[in-house]
């Protein structure tokens, strides 16, 4: 079929609206017609590296929309269910089937190849190949193929629309505080970068019940949004603000820290400011920089320091929780979003990086 998609060509071009052709599903694939997808901070990543995906490609993942055909073996949904779509895994390794898919051992190239296992793409155009199959999905377009491996079915009664994000950046951030930390009832904890995952960590920590919840940014209008959605402390990060700072703030260390920034010093600031017996998570890959940290402090303290991803999500499980507690008024994650017409992309992506918007999402449903 013919489709509409936002192709990544050239390094530094913006993203083109092209008319691509998308192969009938596989037998365990399905087509999903998409009503919206948020942009994610991975899409940008990915379209401004020369090396991390292969070129031209469709970006996108977090798309959501309606299932519109579905291939032989599929059972798990049907055309005229409402879907988003999350992460791919495997569904054959160790992590896989213990129920573990965001620490897939193949999630590298179910993810990032821009391509199905067997090296074929879903895409062309006039004939030449375009790499899809992005996070299982490739959905910067107004159809996505998919598998029942990365598919969840929603309730009817959400808008689809707002649902995209749950299948990464917001199940990342509330994931960390609820799945991989458990924050207790009446601790302290703290998140280190307050974009939409670590507001969506803002928000989990306040379903989970934290009696002080710190929001620590660059930026105070970011700092404003999470004092909104449950923050109970604000701290400006500026150059020379100190763990002792932070406690003195707080009036404690802190059990729990999520760093989202990805930046070194302050993945170290947040592990000095911890209680102990406190972890830190670390969402954000910091492109893959080592960092140093002080073995005495972390020993003697009982203090953990873990990699997340997905916010160690079961999609199928974690995405209908979150989405019950938005309808019940607790996760109000449409404080958070922006929407654009699918043909202003770029615009949202531009928006995303000065910080004008926190959550873009584009919307399909008007493209042709
Ligand atoms: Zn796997
Ligand atoms: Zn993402």
């Amino acid at each position: 079929m013919l489709i509409r998609a936002a192709v990544t060509r050239a390094v530094g071009a913006p993203l083109s609206i092209e008319s691509v052709s998308l192969e009938a599903p596989r037998d365990h694939e399905l087509i999903v017609k998409l009503v919206a997808c948020g942009i994610c901070q991975t899409d940008v990543a990915m379209h401004n590296s020369p090396t991390r995906v292969p070129r031209p490609i469709v970006l996108g993942h977090e798309g959501s929309g309606i299932v519109v055909a579905v291939g032989s073996a599929v059972r798990k949904v049907k055309p005229g269910d409402h879907v988003v779509m999350t992460f791919n895994s495997c569904g054959q390794c160790p992590t896989c089937r213990q129920g573990i898919p965001a620490y897939c051992a193949h999630s590298e190239s179910v993810n990032f190849s821009g391509q199905r296992a067997d090296g074929s793409v879903a895409l062309n155009c006039n004939g030449t190949p375009v790499h899809s199959h992005f996070f299982g999905q490739s959905a910067f377009a107004t159809h996505a193929l998919c598998t029942e491996l990365n598919v969840v079915p929603l309730r009817q009664d959400v808008p689809l629309e707002l649902m995209g994000p749950f299948g990464c950046g917001i199940q990342t951030g509330a994931g960390a505080v609820l799945n991989s930390l458990k924050v207790a009832s009446g601790s302290t904890v703290a998140i280190f970068g307050v974009g939409s995952v670590g507001l969506a960590a803002i928000m989990a920590a306040r379903i989970a019940g934290a009696a002080k919840i710190v929001a620590v940014d660059t930026q105070d209008v970011r700092l404003a949004m999470a004092e909104e959605l449950g923050a109970t402390h604000t701290i400006l990060s500026v150059p020379g603000v100190t763990a002792t700072d932070i406690k003195t703030r707080v009036g404690s260390g802190l059990d729990c820290a999520i760093d989202t920034s990805g930046n070194v010093g302050v993945i170290r600031l947040a592990v000095d400011s911890l209680a102990t017996l406190g972890t830190c998570g670390l969402i954000s890959s910091a492109k893959g920089a080592d960092i140093s940290l002080n073995v005495l402090q972390l020993m003697l303290g009982g203090r953990t320091v873990r990699g997340i991803v997905q916010g160690d999500s079961v999609p199928d499980v974690f995405i209908p929780y979150l989405v019950d507690l938005y309808l019940e008024g607790r996760f109000p994650v449409d404080r958070i979003v922006s929407y654009y017409e699918f043909d202003r992309i770029n615009e949202a992506v531009a928006d995303m990086a000065s910080g004008k918007a926190i959550k873009p999402i584009v919307r399909m449903a008007g493209t042709a």
